[in-house]
């Protein structure tokens, strides 16, 4: 037995499934997930001492690789003075101006601890800023496990099969209406559907929680437009994308600006942590200087920010980083279709910038309901064939690759050539 199959066997005794977030399980591959011991730069060892390439990257806040120097060194400096003092600090004041200063979309920004909880106070603050209590979301776009956005969720709700949430009564998510992701008609027939009604239209403006789906030429224009026609507040959740696609997310990248936005993920750097923003009157909502309440004991927390604004601040400074992805992503995604179209593999990839998808079917991949058309045991295959080899991947068809600064032309041509033994040998159809 491995240590990894030993450690998931004393998990699922004392741990829900073994894990403490269903992605993390290798439900859809049937195998005890590999426990991982540390990490650095792109590579990922677990407890076995096995080495790969890691293309989770804790789904997203490794964008400069793991166990950055600058940043693990800010956090040991935050640590010095203190973990937690559930009180008022400089270093949360820097955070939100250098936010505020850099994303014109931003004119305001509250600290919390996860994406979960970001989206959920957007949506609040949404709610009372408009005085309506009716939100739109698109069918398979993840937004976290809060209760009114556990519909049609994507992600790790997808692979286990069940489309909704024990545990969320109906009154709960009464207030949610699902559009389809790359159809406006979709949404406006609801705006039309409850005019006056519905305070927002929540977005992933890039979908990496069904697999990647990019939005249509104008979709994100075209929610713009009627966000703005019918009075409700666009929020964007950049959880994923922001400071991905680009330092300003996906509103810099498409120039369409929401009214809102959320991030988690990378503005952590690996810490647990949140953010929403947006303009100011509807973050002027927010308690306590408004009535929408939303409160954190280790919100803003000086080691997380320590953490997460050396990130931001790397980043920024680095443009170059966005542009080495963008060409990092060119050469992994467009070498992987080029190997799949000369040996005729059934599939499509979806990417853009650092973020990649393959999936098992022959549709174009648009929306949730084309995603669902991947054939999950090939994509099985095509996982355990790759980690075996070396490379490790999100255990599901439905989440996203991410590569960071860290991955070198060496290391992607190294994945290339994984994959195309993979194909080659006839190991993802069976
Ligand atoms: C991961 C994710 C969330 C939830 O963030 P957590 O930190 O896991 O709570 C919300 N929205 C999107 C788009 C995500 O990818």
């Amino acid at each position: 037995m491995t240590r990894s199959e030993e450690l998931f066997q004393r998990a699922v005794k004392r741990i829900p499934g073994g894990v403490n977030s269903p992605v993390r399980a290798y439900g859809a591959i049937g195998e005890a997930p590999r426990f991982i011991d540390h990490a650095d730069g792109c590579h990922i060892y677990d407890a076995d001492g096995k080495e790969y390439i890691d293309y989770i990257d804790s789904w997203g806040p490794m964008i400069l690789g793991h166990n950055f120097p600058e940043i693990r060194e800010a956090v040991v400096k935050a640590c010095e003075k203190g973990l937690s003092f559930g009180c008022a600090t400089a270093v949360e004041v820097e955070m939100a101006e250098f936010i505020c200063d850099h994303l014109p979309h931003v004119e305001m920004v509250r600290m919390v601890n996860s994406g979960t909880e970001a989206v959920m106070s957007a949506v609040r603050a949404a709610r009372g800023f408009t005085g309506r209590n009716k939100i739109i979301k698109f069918a398979g776009c993840y937004h976290g496990h809060s209760d009114a956005l556990l519909v049609s969720a994507g992600s790790g709700v997808m692979t286990s099969g069940v489309p909704d949430s024990a545990g969320v009564p109906a009154g709960c998510t009464q207030d949610t209406m699902t559009a389809v992701y790359n159809d406006l008609d979709s949404v406006r027939t609801l705006l039309e559907s409850a005019p006056d009604q519905v305070a927002a239209v929540i977005v992933e403006p890039v979908a990496a929680n069904m697999g990647v789906v990019l939005p249509k030429e104008g979709f994100l224009q075209g929610l713009r437009e009627l966000c703005d026609k019918f009075g409700t507040v666009l929020i964007f959740d950049e959880v994923i994308t922001g400071f991905r696609l680009a330092f300003g997310g996906a509103a810099e990248y498409f120039g369409v600006t929401p009214d809102m936005v959320t991030y988690g993920k990378i503005i952590g750097a690996g810490m647990p942590v949140g953010a929403y923003g947006g303009r100011k009157e509807i973050m002027e909502m927010v308690s306590p200087s408004g009535p929408v309440y939303q409160a954190g004991t280790l919100s803003g927390n000086p080691v997380a920010m320590a953490a997460g604004l050396t990130q931001l601040k790397y980043l920024y400074t680095h443009p170059e980083v966005y542009t080495g992805l963008e060409k990092k992503g060119e050469k992994l995604y467009e070498g992987m279709k080029k190997i799949a179209e000369k040996a005729g593999l059934t599939c499509h990839l979806n990417h853009i910038s650092s973020l990649g998808s393959i999936f098992f079917t022959k549709e174009e991949v648009c929306d949730y309901t084309s995603a669902k058309t991947s054939d999950t045991k090939a994509f099985a295959n095509y996982f355990l064939s790759m980690l075996n080899r070396g490379v490790h991947l999100a255990p599901s068809q439905f989440e996203a690759m991410f590569l960071s600064d860290a991955h070198s032309d060496e290391v992607i041509q190294q994945t290339l050539k994984v994959f195309e033994e993979v194909v080659a040998k006839g190991e993802i159809y069976e």
